[in-house]
C-alpha cells in the first residue's frame, strides 16, 4: 500500500515548524482505524488472537450479489477445509455482517453449525456432534452493508454516480464476507458477483464466463493462484476503461466515467515500469492480467491488489505531459505498487509483524527504479532517512518489529516502517553493493514463491551473498526505537548514545553500526568501514586527520556530532563531499541543534556556506532549513526576518524568476517553489504580493496556464494578503473554478491554496469540507489547511464543538484516528488546550484517537520546548544579520 496523496504536501507544510514530524506525516502508510470500539472493552493481552492451526483452508469460492445502487448486499461462500484434530468448533473471522446460515458438509453428511461472535471478530461455529479429522467444506450464507469508510467493500460517490469498490489490507476482507482473513492463509479463491447488467465488474483474476437473467449479470472469474485474503478486490460499476498495451499479460485502467482520456501519462510509462521491475527480480510478472482503476474517494495512496491494483485518482488522471516535478508521485506510487506485485505478493509476510518489511522493500524498489528510468527527477539525491529520522527521535515510538494483535497495532507507527525500513535497506545495499542485494533478493524470491515468510529469511538470504553478519546489524535496528546518535572526539574516540530531542527521556540503546568514514590524513582523502557496536571504539587514524565526514554517502541510519574545529575544517574543505553529503551535513546539524548539542549559530554557519554552493538541490536543502525556523518568527522579529530574506534570497528567487520553463530540470523547479513559498510567506514583499496576484488570477482563469506548485503559493499569497472586502469574492472565484475542475490535482490546489483568517471565511472553508463537493477521504484536509492558516485555534475549535458529529461522521476511521496528529499539533500552549479539551471526552469512543492524542501532544510540547530554549539564540541571530 502507499500513502502519498496529492494533499500530503499541504499535511506536511502545517507541521513546517520543525523537521521533528514533517516527515512523519509526509511518508505516512495509510491503514484504516477500524470503527467505533466495541462497547465490551477487553483487554487484548489475555485471549486468543489468532485461529487455531488445527484446521487449514485449502480453497474458497465467494458470490457476492451487489448493486451499487442498494446499499445492502448479500453472499455465500464455500470454503473447503482440512481439519487436523477432532473438534466441535470451527472459527473464521467476520465483522459487521450478518451470518444467516452456517454448516459444514462432507460427501452426503452435514453438520449445521451456531454461530457465535468472539475476540478479534473470530466467530466460532459450533457443531452439536464432533467434527473427526477430514475434509469438509464451510457453507456460509451473510448479508452485509457497504460503508463509505474506505475499508471492507464501499461505496465512492463520484459526479452523481455510485461505484464499489474494495480495500482489504490490512483486516478488511472480513468486513466483506467470512474468511480465514489471516496472511499466512494463502490459498486459491474464485470469486462470482451478480450485479445489475449494465454495470462494469472487475475481479482479481480474467473472466470465466457471463451469463444473464432478468437483468441481472453474474461474472465467474477464474480461479486465482494462492495468495491472501488481503490481497482480494473487485470493484462494480459504469466505469470507462483504457487498454495499456505493452505489458507482459494483458491490461486496463479502469475509471470512472467520461475519464479514459486522462490516462494516456502513465498508460505510457507503466510497461517500462513492469518491465524493468521484471528484469530487477528475474521473474516474469507473476498473474495473468494486470488492470489498474483510478478510485474517486480513497483514503490511501494506492493497493497492491493481485490483478487489480487501486489508485487515489490524482494518481492516475493527469495531464498529457506534466511537468517534471508531477511525474515524480505518480511513478513512484506505480514502481511501489508494482514492486509488491513480487514482494508482498508473489511471497508475503506470515504476520502482520513484518508488514513493515512489504513496505520498506516496495518503497526500496520504487526508489531504485525511479532511479533507473527516471534520472532526469533526481531520485539518487533523495536522503529517505530524513523521512523516518523525526518521528523515530519520540520518546514514544515503538520499534518496527513488535507483536502485532490487532488492527490498531498494525496502524500504530506504520508510515515510520516504510522511511526507516527503506533506510535500512538502503544501508544493507550500500554495504554490500547493487548487484550483491539484487542477486540476495532473487534468491530469496526464488526459495519462497508462492509462500509465506518472516524477516529473518531475507537476511539469511543476504547473508549468504554478502561478507556481513547482517542478521544482527537488523537485530539492533528493528527490535530497538530509535537510532544512534555517534560522536567523534578530536582524539578519534567514538561515543554511540541514543538521539533523542533537548528535553526528551529515553532509555539508552546500543547499536551495531556500519560507519562508512570519509577522511583526509595528511593531504590524502581516505576512505574507511568500521563496524562499531559498543558505547565507545577508538579510532586512531582520525586523531590524526586534518577533517572526517562520517556517513560516506549519506546512507548511514544515525546522526553523529565532530567537535567544532572539525567542522570547520570540514566546511573548509566541503567541495569533498557530493550533493548527498553536503546536504546531510545541514540535516545532521539542525538535528543536533534539536537535541541541544550545537547552538543556533553552529547550523547557520553550514547553512550560510550551502546556500552560497552552485547545485540547485543543495541551495534547497539550505532554503528548506531556513524554513524550518519559521516556527521562532514572531510579531517582534518578523521585520527583522523579513529583511534577512528580502537581502540574502530574494536575489535568488528574481534570477531564477517566477516562470518555469522547459529548459528547468528537477531541481531548479523545486528550488523556485521553496523559494516561492518562503519568501511569499515571510519577506513581507510587495512586489511579490503583485505578482502573486497576478499569477493567480491567471490560473483561476486557465488552470492549465500555470504550473501547480507555482499556483499554490500564489493562491496562498493572494489569499492571505486580501483586503477584509475582498476575501468573500476571492473564496466564491476558487470554489467556482473548483467545481468546474476536471483534474483532481488541479482540484486540490484550488481549495487547499487558500489563506482566510476572517471569522466569516475561515468558516466558508471549514463547511465546504461538509458538502459532497468534497469527497470523505479529502475532507480532513480542509480542516487541517484552517488549522494551518490559523495562529490562534479558537475559531478552528469553535466550528469543530459545533460540527464535531457530523464531521467525525463523514471521514474515513483511519482520518478520524489521526485527526489530533493531523490537524491539532500545535506550537501554542494556548492552542494545545484548546486541543485537549476538544479530544478528552471522545479519544477513547474512536479506536486509535488515543494514540493520536498521545502523538499530538508529544510533538507540540517538544515544539514548545524546542521554541523556548532557541528563541533568544535566533533572535540574536536576526540581530547580527542586519
Ligand atoms: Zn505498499
Amino acid at each position: 500500500m502507499k500513502q502519498l496523496s496529492t494533499l500530503a504536501g499541504v499535511v506536511a507544510s502545517v507541521f513546517a515548524f520543525t523537521s521533528l514530524s514533517t516527515t512523519a506525516v509526509v511518508a505516512q502508510e495509510a491503514q484504516t482505524a477500524s470503527a467505533v470500539v466495541s462497547p465490551a472493552k477487553k483487554t487484548l493481552a489475555d485471549v486468543e488472537y489468532r485461529l487455531p492451526s488445527t484446521i487449514a483452508p485449502t480453497f474458497q469460492h465467494i458470490h457476492l450479489n451487489i448493486d451499487p445502487d442498494n446499499p445492502t448486499y448479500s453472499g455465500k461462500t464455500n470454503i473447503d477445509i482440512t481439519v487436523k484434530t477432532p473438534t466441535k468448533k470451527v472459527g473464521f473471522y467476520q465483522q459487521d455482517l450478518t451470518v444467516t446460515s452456517a454448516r459444514l458438509v462432507s460427501g452426503s453428511s452435514s453438520f449445521p453449525l451456531n454461530v457465535t461472535i468472539g475476540e478479534y471478530d473470530i466467530n466460532w461455529g459450533e457443531s452439536q456432534d464432533e467434527i473427526a479429522p477430514g475434509k469438509y467444506t464451510l457453507e456460509i450464507t451473510f448479508e452485509g452493508k457497504v460503508n463509505t469508510s474506505s475499508d471492507g467493500m464501499y461505496l465512492s460517490r463520484f459526479e452523481e454516480t455510485n461505484y464499489i469498490f474494495t480495500q482489504f489490507e490490512d483486516m478488511h476482507a472480513r468486513k466483506a464476507f467470512p474468511s480465514f482473513d489471516e496472511p499466512n492463509f494463502k490459498i486459491p479463491y474464485q470469486m462470482t458477483i451478480s450485479s445489475p447488467e449494465h454495470q462494469e465488474i472487475v475481479g482479481n483474476t480474467p473472466v470465466e464466463k457471463v451469463t444473464v437473467e432478468n437483468g441481472i449479470k453474474t461474472v465467474v472469474f477464474e480461479k486465482t493462484k494462492p495468495m491472501p485474503t488481503y490481497l482480494i478486490a473487485y470493484t462494480v460499476g459504469p466505469f470507462d476503461s483504457a487498454e495499456i498495451s505493452g505489458l507482459s499479460v494483458p491490461g486496463k485502467i479502469y475509471v470512472p466515467k467520461g475519464y479514459a482520456d486522462k490516462t494516456k501519462f502513465v498508460i505510457k510509462h507503466i510497461p517500462e515500469i513492469l518491465a524493468s521491475l521484471e528484469d530487477f527480480f528475474g521473474i516474469k510478472y507473476p498473474y495473468k492480467k494486470m488492470d489498474f482503476v483510478a478510485v474517486p474517494n480513497f483514503t490511501h495512496g494506492a493497493m497492491e491488489n493481485v490483478g487489480l491494483i487501486t489508485y487515489r485518482d490524482s494518481l492516475l488522471l493527469l495531464e498529457d505531459n506534466p511537468s517534471v516535478t508531477e511525474r515524480s508521485r505518480p511513478l513512484n506510487v506505480i514502481a511501489h505498487e508494482l514492486a509488491h506485485q513480487w514482494f508482498g505478493n508473489l511471497v508475503t509476510m506470515a504476520w502482520w509483524d513484518d508488514l513493515w518489511l512489504n513496505e520498506a522493500f516496495a518503497s526500496w524498489a520504487a526508489s531504485h527504479t525511479m532511479k533507473t528510468l527516471y534520472p532526469e527527477l533526481n531520485y539518487a539525491d533523495r536522503i529517505v532517512q530524513e523521512g523516518a529520522f523525526g518521528a523515530d527521535a519520540s520518546p514514544t515510538v515503538k520499534p518496527v518489529k513488535k507483536v502485532v494483535k490487532s488492527q490498531p497495532d498494525v496502524m500504530d507507527g506504520l508510515g515510520l516502517n516504510y522511511s526507516k525500513g527503506e533506510s535500512i535497506l538502503q544501508m544493507i545495499e550500500s554495504l554490500i553493493g547493487t548487484e550483491k542485494f539484487r542477486e540476495g533478493v532473487q534468491n530469496y524470491m526464488n526459495t519462497h514463491a508462492w509462500g509465506n515468510t518472516v524477516a529473518d529469511d531475507l537476511w539469511r538470504a543476504l547473508d549468504e551473498v554478502s561478507d556481513f553478519n547482517l542478521s544482527a546489524m537488523m537485530k539492533a535496528y528493528l527490535e530497538q526505537p530509535g537510532y544512534p546518535l555517534i560522536h567523534i572526539s578530536k582524539d578519534g574516540k567514538l561515543t554511540q548514545s541514543r538521539f533523542h530531542l533537548a528535553g526528551a527521556t529515553v532509555e539508552d540503546k546500543t547499536w551495531a553500526v556500519p560507519l562508512k568514514l570519509t577522511y583526509q590524513s595528511n593531504g590524502k582523502i581516505l576512505n574507511e568501514v568500521v563496524f562499531i557496536d559498543k558505547e565507545t571504539t577508538v579510532l586512531p587514524q582520525l586523531a590524526e586527520a586534518d577533517w572526517v565526514y562520517p556517513n560516506d554517502n549519506a546512507t548511514g541510519y544515525f546522526r553523529w556530532s565532530i567537535e567544532p574545529a572539525q567542522l570547520n575544517a570540514l566546511l573548509n574543505n566541503i567541495d569533498a563531499l557530493n550533493k548527498r553529503e553536503k546536504k546531510n551535513v545541514l540535516y545532521n546539524y539542525q538535528a543536533l541543534l534539536n537535541a541541544d548539542q550545537v547552538g543556533v549559530d553552529s547550523v547557520m554557519k553550514v547553512l550560510n556556506s550551502l546556500s552560497k554552493d552552485d547545485d540547485p538541490a543543495v541551495i534547497r536543502a539550505a532554503v528548506g532549513v531556513l524554513a524550518e525556523f519559521s516556527y521562532l518568527v514572531n510579531e517582534d522579529n518578523k521585520a527583522a526576518y523579513a529583511k534577512l530574506l528580502n537581502q540574502n534570497y530574494m536575489p535568488l528567487l528574481n534570477k531564477l524568476t517566477l516562470s518555469q520553463s522547459e529548459q528547468d530540470n528537477a531541481d531548479v523547479i523545486r528550488l523556485r517553489n521553496q523559494l516561492y513559498s518562503l519568501l511569499g510567506t515571510h519577506s513581507n514583499n510587495d512586489q511579490l504580493v503583485e505578482q502573486s496576484v497576478k499569477i493567480a488570477k491567471q490560473y483561476l482563469a486557465d488552470t492549465s496556464s500555470v504550473p501547480s506548485g507555482i499556483a499554490g503559493t500564489a493562491i496562498e499569497i493572494a489569499t492571505r494578503n486580501s483586503e477584509q472586502g475582498e476575501q468573500g469574492t476571492w473564496f466564491n472565484t476558487i470554489v467556482e473554478a473548483f467545481k468546474k475542475a476536471q483534474l483532481p490535482n488541479v482540484k486540490s490546489t484550488l481549495v487547499y491554496s487558500m489563506y482566510f483568517e476572517d471569522k466569516a471565511t475561515v468558516f466558508k472553508m471549514l463547511d465546504l469540507a461538509l458538502t459532497d463537493d468534497i469527497t470523505p477521504a479529502n475532507t480532513m484536509y480542509m480542516v487541517v489547511r484552517v488549522a494551518r492558516n490559523l495562529d490562534d485555534h479558537t475559531l478552528l475549535y469553535e466550528w469543530l464543538s459545533k460540527n464535531k458529529d457530523a464531521l467525525l461522521a463523514k471521514m474515513p476511521d483511519y482520518h478520524v484516528s489521526r485527526m489530533p496528529e493531523f490537524v491539532s499539533t500545535t506550537c501554542s500552549a494556548e492552542n494545545l488546550e484548546m486541543a485537549n479539551a476538544f479530544y478528552a471526552p471522545i479519544s477513547e469512543t474512536y479506536q486509535g484517537m488515543a494514540r493520536g492524542v498521545e502523538i499530538m501532544q508529544d510533538e507540540s510540547q517538544q515544539c514548545m520546548r524546542l521554541k523556548s530554549a532557541f528563541q533568544a539564540d535566533f533572535n540574536a541571530f536576526l540581530n547580527e544579520q542586519l
